[in-house]
């Protein structure tokens, strides 16, 4: 008997199966893919129910995977990550991913910017179908069974201690994602674990995540959507982080897609104590000089108009009235009364208009966990920790942290299916 505690009862189930601890996207496919393979397999999870963070996902809606072509899907990623998924991406493809889930019924449609979700629009079909996968082949689930640690024995088998038994196993799947939604079970058990069994872990940093502006916005702009706006973030005069795409001004500050983009490398400055002002350039398809040339054609068409009514056409309406205050111009100034240099103060502002300082960019809001487990201690083709032989990971574990589109679950599913082939069948 292995990992004695006197206050735990040992439950050897049998020394050749595999235990995935965690019932995420990873964690499910991974299962199932072991499980089909023959393997004997048990999955432990922690929360009364499987795949909480697949049911928030989307909005609910569960973005699936994307429809872009493999290649493509891996640049999304940071090159050294990019470099770790190729294998995994190939082996189990999004086409793939979606041919198993047609099997089971899950309708998919490709959005035009390549986002795949279920026609059904529900999450839960996509769980349901996951379920369904791991229950014809007979993977046992155990639900309300947080893994508190693991063992390695010196006959290199595993125990695993739960907060009722200790369970041991030939192999173990670690598949307990980032440290972001902590209320929905990734509280970063894993990382602990890794660490203490050798393993360098990245330090765990925010990514796509809503960023805290101070001073907060004004309420006259909280729900203001700016659309098809870049966002920048700004340190020492240079950028630091940019996006193209949608921000929403919440409450707290930003949210909405060009946000969370911009937020895992304007967090690499803020956390070395440099200020960041997060700034839009609302016509990011324009130069100066071209913006310039359209107010000046703008004016041209309606000089008896005033300058807030142009303003109001140019940035969401909530803004106008401040901007003008910005570029210290009244309201009710004619058009055809403008300086040239309020006109080419206007320009400036709408090329780079101040929405705040970052306050925070909090870690446990953000939809990934940038850092984990190091890339180099894990064998891309494999899944296998190098430092520990028998115990794979797959998933947010990983020091992997993709951009909003379904690459993030993809990653998990891709990564996940490596382990499981090779836990299954450790000769590969
Ligand atoms: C709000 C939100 C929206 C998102 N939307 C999308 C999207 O639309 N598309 C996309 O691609 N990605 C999306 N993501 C990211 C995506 O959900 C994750 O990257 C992905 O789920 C990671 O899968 P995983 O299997 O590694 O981890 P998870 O899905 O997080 O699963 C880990 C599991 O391990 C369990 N666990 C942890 N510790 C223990 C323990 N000690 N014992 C037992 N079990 C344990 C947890 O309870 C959890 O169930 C979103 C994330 C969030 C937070």
């Amino acid at each position: 008997m292995k990992g004695s505690s006197s206050l735990y009862s040992i439950t050897m189930i049998n020394e050749q199966q595999i235990i995935v601890i965690g019932g995420g996207a990873g964690g499910m496919i991974a299962a199932w893919h072991a499980a089909s393979l023959g393997a004997k397999v048990l999955l432990l999870e922690k929360n009364p129910q499987l795949g909480i963070k697949i049911l928030i996902s989307g909005g609910g809606k569960c973005n699936i995977t994307n429809g872009a072509d493999i290649q493509t899907m891996i640049r999304q990623f940071q090159t050294n990550e990019s470099r770790f998924l190729k294998y995994a991406f190939h082996k189990f493809t999004n086409l793939a991913l979606l041919d198993l889930l047609h099997t089971e019924g899950v309708e998919t449609y490709v959005r035009e910017n390549g986002k795949v979700f279920p026609k059904s629009h529900d999450a839960e079909d996509v769980l349901k179908a996951l379920r369904n996968m791991m229950d014809r082949v007979n993977v046992t689930v155990k639900l309300q069974s947080p893994v508190k640690e693991i063992f390695v024995d010196p006959d290199g088998t595993f125990s695993i201690k739960t907060g009722r038994d200790t369970i041991t196993a030939s192999s173990v799947i670690v598949a307990t994602g980032g440290s972001s939604y902590q209320k929905t079970g990734t509280t970063g058990d894993g990382f602990r674990w890794m660490k203490k069994l050798g393993h360098t872990i990245v330090p765990l940093r925010p990514a796509l995540t809503p960023i805290i502006v101070s001073p907060a916005p004004p309420s006259l702009w909280q729900g203001t959507p700016i659309r098809d706006c870049t966002l920048m973030a700004i340190s020492d005069k240079k950028i630091v982080s940019e996006w193209r795409g949608d921000v929403l001004i919440t409450h707290f500050g930003l949210s909405g897609p060009a946000t969370l983009e911009v937020s895992r490398n304007a967090y690499l400055e803020f956390e070395l104590g440099k200020t960041i002002n997060m700034c839009v350039d609302f016509y990011p398809e324009l130069s100066f000089e071209q913006l310039d040339e359209k107010m000046i054609a703008d004016i041209a068409s309606a000089p008896a108009r005033t300058i807030l009514t142009l303003t109001e056409q140019l940035v969401p309406q909530k803004l106008a009235e401040y901007i003008l205050v910005s570029a210290k111009i009244g309201f009710i100034k004619k058009l055809n009364q403008l300086s040239k240099n309020e006109r080419r103060g206007l320009t400036t502002i709408l090329k780079r208009f101040s929405l705040g300082t970052v306050k925070e960019i909090p870690l446990d809001r953000g939809e990934v966990t940038a850092g984990g487990v190091a890339l180099n201690e894990v064998d891309p083709t494999t899944m296998e920790s190098t430092v520990v032989k028998g115990l794979y990971l797959c998933g947010e574990i990983l020091d992997i942290a993709g951009p909003v589109g379904g690459y993030n679950l993809q990653a998990a599913f891709s990564t996940g299916f490596v382990a499981g082939e090779n836990a299954a069948h450790p000769s590969k």
